[in-house]
């Protein structure tokens, strides 16, 4: 495919984990794809992996988007971009209550910067990475986009909310564009295994610690709660494989991109409409893999929601946007990337 410089787009926090999917989709899709990210959360090596699957290196900046002058340096450097997507932020709950100034921080400075700066060299679309987070716990199911917000259960989630309301505020008046799409709960990897999710210790997400567990790295799975009020007792959610998630940015920019009536924000759920409970995700990894798994029912994890799942009715019709994968192929690509993670060692950063 040919690549036009003219457009090229910026991806903050490219090397991570939906990032990485999404540049290469990107490129798939005839982008030209520039990255930063600060690999306080990601991997050098990820740059390699994206190179291989897309058969061409992508422009890198090794900046910390909390530093404005490093930014206006990359959109002085990079004249082309046309659109941000802006994926760069801490993401752990539990880290984010035990150090939440540092959340508040890096999650807003570093977007109020990108705000900035963009509209300074007149770049005037913005893709966010939002969550179904801002739901909490649902008075109804499943979650449309109307849904009441409910008060941040942590301060991870409270950056989502608050960014969601400055880009809000910001594209009322600063002719910037603004997409946020709120993710359900991205899961699974490339088909190549070369890209996705690399947690850095124990993993507080059940895939990655699923198919840890699978091959050895933890003991057991504890599986937090079995008396919520749902057919088998475990908590229900909305698992979306990441090469899906991936796409609805792509048709998130074609919207920015190519529509007129593009309202100055609109917010989307990105999700498969299907809630899975965790003893049924146990249940498909463990017939996908051909692996029994070692679990344990225990307490319930605080703060965890009972159930969620998307209305994806608005994102499908409006964005043209349809989650395909299904749950196998979900956890049969994170079985597969769990296994040759485990093949190889890695000593660069
Ligand atoms: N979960 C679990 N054991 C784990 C990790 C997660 O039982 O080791 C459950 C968790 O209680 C929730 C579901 O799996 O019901 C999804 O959790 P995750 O942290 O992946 O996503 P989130 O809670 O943010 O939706």
């Amino acid at each position: 495919m040919t690549v036009n410089n003219k457009n090229t787009i910026l991806v903050t926090g490219g090397t991570g984990y939906i990032g990485s999917h999404t540049v290469v989709a990107l490129h798939e899709r005839g982008y030209r794809v520039v990255i930063a990210d600060n690999l306080s959360n990601s991997h050098r090596f990820m740059l390699d992996r994206i190179a291989e699957i897309t058969g061409q290196a992508h422009p890198f900046y090794a900046i910390d988007l909390c530093d404005k002058k490093a930014l206006k340096a990359l959109f002085e450097q990079e004249q082309d971009i046309v659109a941000s997507i802006h994926f760069a932020a801490f993401k752990a709950v539990g880290e984010s209550v035990e150090k939440p100034l540092t959340y508040y921080r890096n999650n807003l400075v570093s977007l109020m910067n990108l705000l900035e700066v963009q509209q300074q060299f007149g770049v005037a679309k913005l893709v966010f990475s939002s969550s179904c987070t801002v739901y909490g716990e649902p008075d109804t199911l499943p979650v449309t986009e109307d849904s009441p917000i409910k008060p941040a259960s942590s301060p991870y989630g409270n950056t989502k909310q608050m960014g969601e309301e400055i880009i809000a505020d910001f594209t009322n008046v600063s002719g910037i564009k603004a997409i946020a799409l709120r993710y359900f709960n991205p899961v699974g990897a490339h088909h190549s295994a070369l890209i996705g999710e690399y947690p850095n210790s124990v993993p507080n997400n059940l895939v990655p610690f699923i198919t840890q567990t699978a091959i050895g790295k933890q003991q057991e799975l504890k599986i937090f709660g079995s008396d919520y009020q749902t057919p088998d007792g475990t908590c229900i959610r909305d698992y979306i494989h990441v090469v899906d998630v991936a796409a609805a940015h792509i048709a998130a920019l074609d919207r920015l991109m190519n529509h007129t009536d593009v309202q100055a924000f609109e917010v989307y759920n990105i999700g498969t409409g299907t809630g899975y409970s965790v003893l049924e995700m146990v249940k498909a990894f463990e017939k996908v893999s051909g692996k029994t798994l070692p679990y344990r029912l225990t307490n319930r994890r605080q703060g965890d929601i009972e159930k969620v799942y998307a209305d994806t009715s608005h994102s499908n019709k409006v964005l043209h946007w349809k989650a395909q994968k299904s749950l196998e192929e979900m956890m049969h690509s994170a079985w597969l990337w769990e296994q040759k993670l485990n093949s190889q060692t890695h000593t660069s950063k």
